[in-house]
């Protein structure tokens, strides 16, 4: 990825991701009331993609709310303090809905390239939409591609260049002792595996101080893992290479799901019957084979989660 147009390539994956979740939108699969702003060009995508993509965020918003609510996320109980920190989070718009739901945690960082972030801060300068989400306080620099709030921090870093991550979150102001989800999604799979390989390890280095033992949430991953972990084994033969990328790499615990189980048993029976007629579809073979060949996996630590690849196996 170091050619100048691979890098703009992979950008240009931010692009698409967006246009997907518009498209979902607009199909009334899942509500989305800032993707729009984002996407200037938007496209029809096939039942099968807009049906792909849906499961895959429900799959994500779901352990996201799951570490949200865990412990309580406001309120009396907010001293438990949470961190959301999302690599490679592109026109992510997750924090913008999840301030609508009062679900935002304390402290939400994405990082993304320079140019990807600049365009965002631009964005959020220019569309009260977005800015009314974030603090009064918050300053907005399109030039160095930054925004910084009391809550949400928007950073321009290119994720290989680890020493220079210990600076941004600092810069950030993430504290490595809360609780922290982090978000790689559609990320990893641009980058080579030695690239990979280091931003996990870091991950696990510098999220390593906060172990919660009495966290409900921390308590019930594990004992959840246990028996997912059997199942996954048995059905993907490169489920143990992707395991062993971060359970090496000093991450405990890994599950892996492939998609069509995601879509089966971890999203609710109700909003697939919902979903399923918002659209004809008949392209059954095809989704089953796309759907198995792709992975959810997230990994543990403490009571850390880390969602870390959505991507072809
Ligand atoms: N996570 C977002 C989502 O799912 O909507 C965006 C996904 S997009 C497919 C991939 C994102 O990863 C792009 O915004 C790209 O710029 C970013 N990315 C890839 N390699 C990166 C790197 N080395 N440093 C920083 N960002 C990177």
């Amino acid at each position: 990825m170091d050619s100048h147009s691979n890098k703009e390539t992979v950008q240009a994956t931010n692009d698409d991701a967006s246009a997907n979740k518009l498209s979902c939108v607009k199909k009334g699969y899942m509500k989305d009331d800032y993707v729009h702003l984002f996407v200037r060009r938007p496209v029809r995508r096939s039942p099968i993609i807009n049906r792909g993509y849906f499961a895959h965020w429900a799959a994500l918003r779901k352990l996201l709310n799951q570490f949200l609510d865990a412990g309580g996320n406001g309120g009396e109980k907010g001293h438990l303090k949470k961190q959301i920190l999302s690599l490679g989070a592109g026109f992510d718009t997750t924090y913008f809905q999840l301030q609508d739901e009062g679900r935002a945690p304390y402290l939400y960082v994405e990082l993304d390239f320079k140019e990807v972030t600049s365009k965002k801060a631009t964005l959020i300068e220019t569309c009260s939409h977005l800015r009314d989400k974030i603090s009064a306080t918050t300053s907005i620099s399109r030039e160095s591609g930054e925004v910084l709030s009391d809550h949400y921090k928007l950073l321009p870093v290119d994720l290989r260049d680890i020493p220079k991550l210990d600076n941004v979150i600092a810069l950030a102001g993430m504290n490595p002792s809360l609780p922290t989800f982090i978000i790689a999604e559609c990320v990893l799979i641009y980058l080579d595996p030695d690239s990979s390989r280091s931003i996990v390890r870091w991950t696990a280095k510098a999220f390593s101080t906060a172990i919660h033992p009495d966290d409900a949430f921390g308590q019930q991953m594990i004992r959840n893992l246990e028996a997912v972990c059997s199942w996954a084994y048995m059905i993907h033969q490169h489920y143990k290479q992707r395991k062993n990328l971060f359970v090496d790499q000093g991450w405990q615990r890994a599950v892996a799901w492939d998609m069509l189980k995601v879509y089966s048993d971890f999203v609710e029976a109700q909003e697939r019957r919902r979903i399923e007629r918002l659209e004809l579809f008949d392209e059954f073979e095809e989704w089953h084979m796309m759907q198995a060949s792709h992975l959810f996996i997230y990994f543990v630590k403490g009571n850390r989660i880390v969602r870390t690849f959505y991507g072809k196996s």
